[in-house]
């Protein structure tokens, strides 16, 4: 893995190109990530370093801090990352995304972020202390070892990702899981996922958003690119060839998507297996307009922080 180090030009805080996000800063530490997820969307936007590099802003936490300065009214919350991870096993980058993240909740910022990294412990202090101004979420799809290691090689081992999900429980941070996105024929199955649910279950897990795999044409390139010609890749090729609705997506943008009939079926179903493990799951509707208009990411988000920083401004106008 290459770090390069570069002074960011342009502002810090961007507001969000998602629909769930719409009214929100959100802040990307670097430009590329090293965890290299098979499914990143990421890997395909215009300032993608390229698969083993990665671009550390050096200058990025004082950009922040005078972004900040200049803001009218503070920003309620600040959503870490669209297009990387902010807990990349970098010690670099571990120590930058500290910096930000102690500078917004110093300020009384709230933080949000979903992570398939490990969190050090370092972290766990800070947000302890500050645990009403942050919101967590998991990525994790399978408690299979050499499953998730096929699919996201250098992101955090599902026992690390359990590790975090308890140590943030322990100091009062609920975290809310993200099954995003499930691969069809492969982390879909009941015998995947019933185990997780389970555990989660036992954790004090209570919420999940499921999100189905979209394949665009540079996530298609990747699978089959990172994954060879395993067994997986087959699967995956065989779930999306029987399955595929051209006309979602596909029009415009060349990504395809599973058809709606079967992704209804099969929310309902992993919705109704969390249930018996008491975990109550969600479809956004940013990412499935034709299975629900609900944005359910939103109101969550809402429901979290809205009320405590009603005193914020949520975006400049
Ligand atoms: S952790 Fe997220 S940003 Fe990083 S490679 Fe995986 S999907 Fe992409």
């Amino acid at each position: 893995m290459k770090l390069l180090l570069k002074e960011r030009k342009s502002s810090i805080l961007s507001p969000s190109t998602l629909k769930c996000l719409s009214d929100t800063y959100t802040l990307n530490p670097t430009a590329g990530c090293v965890h290299l997820c098979s499914y990143c969307y990421a890997r395909g936007y215009s300032n993608y370093p390229g698969d083993g590099t990665i671009v550390l802003y050096t200058n990025i936490t004082k950009k922040l801090e005078n972004e900040l300065n200049r803001k009218r009214k503070s920003p309620g919350f600040v959503y870490f990352s669209p297009s990387c991870d902010a807990f990349q096993p970098v010690k670099q980058i571990l120590d930058t995304t500290y910096s930000l993240m102690f500078l917004l909740l110093e300020r009384g910022i709230g933080v949000s972020f979903l992570t398939k990294g490990h969190i050090p412990d370092k972290f766990i202090t800070l947000f302890k202390s500050h645990n009403d101004l942050v919101q967590a979420h998991i990525g994790i799809t399978t408690l299979e070892r050499r499953l998730q290691r096929l699919i996201e090689p250098n992101a955090a081992t599902p026992r690390i990702r359990l590790k975090n999900i308890s140590s943030l429980i322990n100091i009062g941070i609920l975290p809310e899981i993200k099954l995003d996105p499930l691969i069809p024929g492969l982390t879909d199955s009941t015998l995947n996922l019933e185990p997780l649910f389970k555990i989660l279950n036992k954790l004090g897990i209570k919420s999940a958003g499921i999100n189905y795999l979209f394949l665009r044409p540079i996530i298609h390139k990747n699978i089959r690119k990172d994954l060879g010609h395993t067994k997986v890749l087959k699967r995956i090729s065989q779930a999306f060839h029987n399955n595929v609705d051209l006309s979602l997506l596909a029009n415009k943008s060349r990504v395809k998507a599973l058809n709606s009939y079967f992704r209804k079926k099969q929310y309902k179903c992993i919705s109704s297996l969390a249930e018996s493990y008491n975990i109550k799951t969600h479809v956004c509707g940013c990412k499935n307009p034709d299975v629900t208009k609900e944005l359910a990411c939103r109101d969550i988000w809402q429901k979290y922080f809205y009320k405590k920083v009603s005193q914020y401004q949520l975006f400049d106008s």
